[in-house]
């Protein structure tokens, strides 16, 4: 495939806006980026793609997401609304999750996964829990994602809030999941596999430590970590140590774990975070709509952390992320020169893009070059003033929406073309989904704690 008639923005480091040029797509790779009338010249047989003068740029990378949320949009938490994080967790997330099928883990990644398509976003890192259906589930949602056509790295929350036997079963998912994806490419290798832990506050060191047995030496860990200062709390009410220190001690961390939220880690946890080479993932929208407050992300970017950007399972919207990313800390910081827009793309673009090349790292990912792979947007913008490479960060957090995506490209094949789905049936999965959560939205009312009834 060939993409004519496009403004490229490459995403190099430094990075490049390219007029007058074209990409050539061979199976799932881009093969040459060059001058239109070389490349039309060099591959006269090729399929054109047209652009119509967009910008055609590597697709959005999320860090930390989990599809099964899916279903708590529109739900009503009966009673007094949540005061706390645990509160939210104990009155939402858990009774949700809970009430998960098969049937309703499948749907609830088809529709992020449509929503990922939509809205430009080709590699997600997902954080699955759905206790009384853990065995299985991420087959059922790599299926999910190989239909989609997207990127994806998998894994299953292990907790210890449902009992032993669960967490055990959990422990079994992630490794029998983890060697499918070593025994052959699961989706054409486009799903890999990581281990996945809730959050040390429903974590036993017995299962810390069974987890640590059970992964494989080269496999890391993906987990919650001080996103409420209830997490802290417990650990030191259970272990005499902070959250970081605790999770250091049961050999946790490292440059193959992911450290979703970090908001409550003082000077020795952000030491042994960057010492450790763990990445952190930041999800402002999460941090703000729970109440937990805010990382310190200029100061963990500092300290050498490769802090990257998730979405936590809102919309698969990264450029909206991106505008929260930007302001949040202005606001949070009571001053405006806090949060300067290449941070974001430092989080955003360069470190999510290395943390996607660690699960794929047959090729560069999240980048527009000769041997990287062909995951692409087409991008509907029209600047009305010069944009430059020194700008783009602010043409894209004042500018850019994710809706202006029209074209998506993954792995070198078309998933959506002027706005139309060409891998998934979104009125379809739709309506199926809104069936299933009619059961699913009953069975969360009777999981539901006796005091919010
Ligand atoms: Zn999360």
């Amino acid at each position: 495939m060939l993409i004519i008639n496009g403004k490229l923005i490459t995403w190099e480091n430094p990075n490049r806006v390219l007029e007058n040029c074209a990409v050539y797509i061979e199976d799932d790779k881009i093969v040459d980026v060059g001058p239109q009338a070389e490349l039309t010249a060099r591959y006269p047989q090729t399929e054109q793609l047209d652009a119509h003068g967009q910008y055609v740029m590597p697709g959005n990378i999320c860090a930390h997401t989990h599809f099964y949320g899916a279903f708590a949009r529109g739900m009503a938490i009966p009673g007094p609304a949540p005061k706390s994080f645990p509160e939210i967790l104990g009155k939402l997330w858990w009774p949700l999750d809970r009430s998960l099928t098969l049937a309703d883990v499948r749907a609830s990644a088809e529709v992020m996964l449509v929503d990922a398509i939509k809205h430009g976003t080709t590699t997600l890192i997902d954080h699955h829990a759905s206790p009384n259906s853990i065995d299985g589930s991420l087959d059922v949602i790599a299926e999910a994602v190989d239909q989609s056509g997207l990127r994806a790295v998998l894994c299953y929350e292990v907790t210890d809030r449902d009992g032993l036997e669960k967490a055990q079963a959990g422990i079994r998912e992630n490794v029998r999941f983890v060697e499918r994806t070593r025994y052959g490419p699961v989706a054409g290798g486009r799903v890999a596999a990581t281990f996945g832990l809730h959050a040390s506050l429903t974590l036993s060191d017995a299962t810390l430590d069974a987890c640590r047995q059970a992964a494989p030496d080269d496999v890391g860990f993906h987990l919650h970590v001080a996103e409420g200062i209830a997490d802290q709390d417990d650990s030191l009410a259970k272990s005499g140590l902070r959250v970081v220190d605790r999770l250091y001690q049961h050999g946790i961390l490292g440059p193959r774990s992911i450290a979703a939220h970090a908001v409550h880690v003082d000077a020795r946890e952000v030491w042994l975070l960057s010492e450790t080479g763990t990445r952190v993932t930041h999800q402002p929208r999460s941090n703000m709509n729970n109440g937990v407050g805010v990382a310190a992300v200029e100061s963990l970017l500092r300290a050498g952390i490769p802090v990257c950007l998730g979405t936590d399972g809102f919309t698969s919207t990264m450029w909206e992320e991106w505008k929260f990313a930007y302001l949040l800390q202005k606001a949070w910081n009571l001053d405006p020169r806090r949060m300067n827009g290449a941070d974001v793309v430092q989080m955003a673009v360069y470190n999510n893009a290395r943390l996607a090349r660690s699960f794929f790292p047959q090729a560069p990912l999240g980048i527009l070059t000769p041997g990287a792979f062909a995951d692409l947007i087409l991008v509907d913008y029209q600047p009305f003033t010069p944009l430059t490479v020194g700008n783009l960060p602010w043409q894209i957090i004042f500018g850019f929406n994710d809706g202006m995506v029209t074209g998506t490209i993954c792995a070198g094949k078309l998933l959506m073309h002027d706005r139309k789905l060409i891998t998934m049936d979104e009125e379809a999965i739709a309506a199926h989904a809104s069936e299933l959560a009619i059961s699913t939205w009953e069975r969360y009312n009777k999981n539901l704690p006796f005091s919010t009834k």
